[in-house]
């Protein structure tokens, strides 16, 4: 293993990459190595845009500060590039010809990849949806991840995951998880990479690094903007029928999903802001009758 390797995670907040982060530090720390695990983000919130830095080495690592020169580039989410501040010089900055980009796609081909060695992918999040039902990819890319790194085996790895998220996740989901992490380990493959990038559709909006850190929030602001969640492979259903009126579910909506009418009543969700999060479910007092979470069709992707 070479003296110092780095990778930097590019994630929306809610795809786990800060719990696979942790948990590949914490399994590859247990196994003799030095590893670092630290995000960097700012206003917290679900579908908002999240960094997260490991480096891993044979001794004890003494530096603290932001990788520069990074080998692997982890991509949960290829949206990022298209709808936040995210462009693609960012993503590949630091990785220069020897890096590896690692991309949340199951498609042969990408439009992206300029500059990285090698790029590859892995369709993380419909297997996270098939084994976990939700789609969080974080622990089919840590499989794809691991494979690369070939710091340990397979069968190891998963042992340690299992001790990891039993700490923190009921059995069946931690084994629908160890499920999603074989397959992420078996199923990755190396794509194509291309010149043509992909547009950028919010260059002008302020990004969450200019948040004022503690300032208020007078408005729903950038949720307003911005599709949070046109990445998540669930949604929230309406149905006009039983619902009261009543608004409970409106308030709760982080992500200003829940459409109303310029008298206040309900008349919808909107699929590309609801990122499935079932605050609403909760506190709709006819659910599941007037809201529900459901998978949304391929076509809706
Ligand atoms: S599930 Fe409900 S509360 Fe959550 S984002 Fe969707 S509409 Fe909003
Ligand atoms: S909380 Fe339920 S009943 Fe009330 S407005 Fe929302 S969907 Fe309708």
């Amino acid at each position: 293993m070479q003296k110092n390797l780095s990778i930097r995670w590019h994630s929306r907040a809610g795809q786990g990459a800060i719990t696979a982060s942790n948990a590949l530090a914490e399994i590859l720390g247990n196994h003799g190595k030095f590893v670092q695990s630290f995000p960097d983000f700012g206003a917290e919130k679900r579908g908002a845009p999240v960094v997260v830095f490991n480096r891993i080495a044979n001794q004890i690592i003494e530096d603290v500060s932001h990788p520069t020169k990074i080998d692997i580039a982890v991509l949960l989410d290829p949206s990022l590039v298209s709808s936040c501040e995210i462009t693609t010089e960012k993503l590949l900055e630091g990785l220069e010809n020897r890096g590896i980009l690692l991309v949340n796609s199951g498609q042969k081909k990408l439009k992206m990849g300029v500059g990285a060695a090698k790029v590859f992918g892995i369709a993380a999040s419909e297997i996270a949806v098939v084994e976990i039902g939700k789609d969080i990819p974080n622990v089919p890319i840590l499989g794809a991840l691991v494979r690369i790194l070939e710091l340990a085996k397979m069968e190891s790895f998963a042992t340690e995951l299992k001790k990891y998220l039993s700490a923190h996740l009921p059995p069946e989901i931690v084994e629908g998880n160890l499920k999603a992490f074989k397959r992420g380990f078996e199923e990755i493959g190396e794509i194509e990479g291309s010149k043509n990038l992909p547009k950028k559709n919010y260059q002008n909006l302020p990004n969450w690094k200019e948040i004022t850190k503690g300032g208020t929030i007078h408005k729903s602001g950038s949720s307003e903007k911005y599709k949070t969640g046109n990445w998540v492979r669930q949604t929230c259903e309406w149905q006009k029928k039983t619902c009261v009126n009543c608004n409970l579910c409106w308030p709760v909506c982080p992500h200003d999903a829940i459409q109303t009418d310029s008298k206040g009543n309900m008349i919808g969700v909107d699929s590309e802001k609801c990122t499935a999060c079932g605050l609403c479910v909760v506190a709709c007092p006819t659910k599941p009758k007037s809201l529900r979470i459901i998978s949304k069709k391929s076509s809706e992707i």
